[in-house]
């Protein structure tokens, strides 16, 4: 995929692009690219025209949209990348479908009738008769921050429709059979022809006998009312990669709710909520502490024991003369990157605590250090020097 062109490059538009600018570019661009309006160059436009399509149809799902501005093409890489349990590139990647024929236009439909005429019609009916995708679902997920900056990988119940053990979907009481419906003949579709002063116009309308489904069922099973899926409360097990920021998404392919007639099943997309911690704060990649030192340790200077977000500490010695508000950087003690090998850095900002309580030593040698320091320091002002 390395010479793949990015979405928003595909269809001319910003990042920043509302949903009717990239559908607006994307009619353009399908007219434009259509197979069938360049008969000259058709293989050309052929490519061009699966390259716009799969562009609009990752940019125009708010939700796939969302994963490719966070992700890009394939995902994360490294140990939780691509082959988790849930089998390959089924892991918070998304794949597109490409293109798969006229049939998913939605309703874009009327570019495609231009080009096809009743064509168009032929399409839509096998689209509601044939193999549909099952529902895509959405849940939270609450997790810790350390969570978050180590990964973790959870059991979570997650409520959906799963396909009837009984009848095994086809929702038919078993040792009965589904028939094909006689009203639509299977097509799931009714023609009908009307006279009209323009001549005889054809329209089509879902069959009222099968609901659309090209088929009936005699003796409905009884485990699924004839439905075909069940409702099911299936633990599911979600690897969060480390890094993951608060509101990113884990998709989960394939764990949605059932597809129909042999279509693949719809996809699981967690929302990741990260809760908020008692010192760590993130921005971007980097982590951000608050480190309160005493006056001593400011003066002199000394080695601090900072405690990480892996639940370590490390060493740092900070100078003599370090002031209140001063920030130290750990490098590389960050978040690291969901889609690339950079880790962010751990910032913490020092701040001088007066003492509340002195023991009466420390009170007389605070005394005679202030005897040698008993003036006021000059205020500062701000010079250009700083
Ligand atoms: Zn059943
Ligand atoms: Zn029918």
């Amino acid at each position: 995929m390395a010479n793949k062109r990015d979405y928003y490059e595909v269809l001319g538009v910003e990042k920043t692009a509302s949903d009717e600018e990239i559908k607006k570019a994307y009619r353009r661009l399908a007219k434009k690219y259509h197979p069938d309006a360049n008969p000259d160059n058709k293989q050309e436009a052929e490519a061009k025209f699966k390259e716009v399509n799969e562009a609009y149809e990752n940019l125009s799902d708010p939700q796939k949209r969302k994963m490719y501005d966070q992700f890009g093409f394939d995902g994360p890489q490294g140990p939780f990348g691509g082959q988790g349990p849930f089998g390959q590139g089924g892991y918070y990647s998304y794949t597109s479908s490409g293109f798969d024929g006229f049939s998913d236009f939605g309703d874009l439909g009327d570019i495609f009738s231009s080009f096809f005429g009743g064509g168009a019609r032929t399409s839509s009916s096998r689209r509601n008769n044939g193999p549909r995708k099952g529902a895509d679902l959405n849940l939270n997920l609450e997790i810790s921050f350390e969570e978050a900056f180590l990964g973790v990988e959870k059991n979570i119940t997650i409520t959906r429709n799963e396909t009837c053990t009984v009848c095994h979907g086809s929702g038919a009481k078993p040792g009965t059979s589904v028939t094909k419906c006689t009203v639509c003949n299977g097509t799931g579709q009714v023609r009908q022809v009307q006279n009209t002063i323009l001549g005889q116009m054809q329209t089509t309308r879902t069959c009222s006998n099968c609901h659309g489904t090209g088929e009936v069922i005699k003796e409905p099973c009884e485990n699924c009312r004839g439905k075909g899926t069940v409702r099911k409360q299936p633990k599911i097990k979600v690897k969060i990669p480390a890094g993951i920021d608060n509101d990113q998404t884990v998709v989960l392919r394939n764990e949605g709710d059932p597809g129909e007639k042999g279509g693949p099943n719809g996809d699981l997309y967690i929302t990741v909520r990260v809760k908020k911690h008692s010192i760590f704060t993130r921005k971007g990649l980097n982590v951000f502490c608050n480190i309160p030192i005493t006056i001593t340790q400011a003066s002199l200077g000394a080695e601090l024991e900072i405690p990480m977000v892996d639940g370590s500490k490390q060493k740092y010695r900070i100078p003599e003369a370090t002031q209140t508000g001063e920030k130290f950087t750990i490098k590389n003690k960050g978040f690291k990157s969901l889609n690339s090998s950079v880790v962010g850095d751990f910032v913490f900002t020092v701040s001088v605590q007066t003492p509340k309580r002195l023991t009466s030593e420390q009170r007389e040698l605070l005394e005679k250090l202030a005897r040698t320091m008993n003036e006021q320091p000059a205020i500062k002002k701000k010079s250009f020097w700083g």
